[in-house]
């Protein structure tokens, strides 16, 4: 193709831009289509395997994979719940458990939780935790085996950033090289949009947007979601140690190749918090992280958090602070 022609072929691109409700939340769509019609067939296919996938990851839904296969001690597991309970194994290996999809009889009575105002009792706490726990789950081969019967699955820590992907693995597949996805904390993006450099992130306390292509972005913490009982606030991300929801207020953001590693890392951090996320971040490579200790509005970035979009907007108090010493 003569640089003439390419050039028209990039400047016949036009963005287009769709939202559909999945797995609890709005997922949209960015892309870069050559006309509508192409665009809504795009569009169609993406929101397709997005709905296909709330269908197989879901735990609020009876007749979804992932709470068949904990009815049965032992099943026998379909490409996409194979890849994300493996990477949820993978994720509580390396983290001692901090990242746990087995925390299911903890997710749901803290939805409860979250309806009456009211913290289970420690009865019920021990009793769900005796259903819960990574180290009772197995995979062999494409197959999952649990220990104990009663067991509940929760992949709400992993799924939308797998479901970013593989919308996006769709998309490309049609053609479709530079689109953006974005379900509530979690984005996921391809190539730049035509004649741009990156897709632009702003990230709430930082000043400067990240500019990034073909990675990810996924932030968690108790912002979203979370309860007050007592004057402490529980976060909806639970504590493994104690099946409790998080007292920390600490947000976490990874940047990483894929939606399945941001997504699970960023609530794998949260958990962790600065000291041992930072640690277990640097030992990953193409990964980067920024804390906001939430009281002190504090950012600590890992050492690849692209230098570019470093800077913190500062509280106002703060600010002023610092003006008064200038000379
Ligand atoms: P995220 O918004 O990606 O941080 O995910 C939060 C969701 O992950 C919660 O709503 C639960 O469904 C699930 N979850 C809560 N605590 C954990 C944990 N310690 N490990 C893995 N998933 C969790
Ligand atoms: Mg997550």
């Amino acid at each position: 193709m003569s640089s003439k022609l390419f050039f028209l072929a990039i400047a016949a691109l036009h963005p287009y831009e769709a939202v559909e409700p999945h797995m609890g939340t709005l997922f949209s769509i960015k892309l870069y289509a050559g006309d509508e019609k192409s665009a809504k067939q795009a569009f169609q296919a993406a929101f397709a395997r997005i709905a296909q996938l709330d269908e197989t990851l879901s735990d609020y839904k009876a007749e979804s994979e992932l709470t068949r296969v904990t009815l049965s001690s032992r099943a026998a597991l379909s490409g996409d719940l194979f890849t994300v309970l493996s990477k949820g194994q993978w994720l509580s290996a390396q983290t001692d458990g901090a990242f746990d999809v087995t925390l299911g009889p903890l997710t749901h009575l803290w939805r409860q939780a979250r309806r009456a105002h009211q913290l289970p009792s420690a009865e019920v706490l021990q009793e769900a935790l005796s259903r819960s726990g990574f180290r009772k789950m197995h995979m062999d081969g494409q197959s999952v085996r649990f220990d104990v019967s009663g067991m509940q699955l929760d992949v709400g820590g992993i799924a939308k950033g797998y479901a970013a992907d593989e919308a996006l693995a769709v998309l490309s597949k049609l053609g479709i090289k530079s689109a953006l996805v974005v379900a509530s904390g979690d984005l996921a993006f391809s190539d730049a949009p035509p004649g741009e450099e990156g897709w632009k992130v702003a990230i709430e306390a930082l000043d400067r947007p990240l500019l990034l292509t073909n990675a990810a972005v996924s932030t968690s913490g108790s912002a979203e979601q979370n309860f007050v009982v007592n004057g402490v606030r529980y976060s909806h991300i639970i504590d493994p140690k104690t099946g409790l929801g998080l007292t920390t207020s600490v947000t976490t953001t990874v940047i990483a190749p894929h939606g399945i590693d941001a997504d699970g890392m960023a609530t794998a951090i949260n958990v962790l918090g600065l000291e041992r996320g930072l640690a277990f971040i640097e030992k990953q490579s193409g990964v980067a992280a920024a804390f906001l200790i939430d009281q002190e509005r504090r950012v600590v970035f890992s050492n690849r958090w692209p230098v570019a979009a470093r800077s913190t907007s500062t509280p106002a108090t703060d600010r002023l602070r610092r003006s008064e010493r200038r000379p």
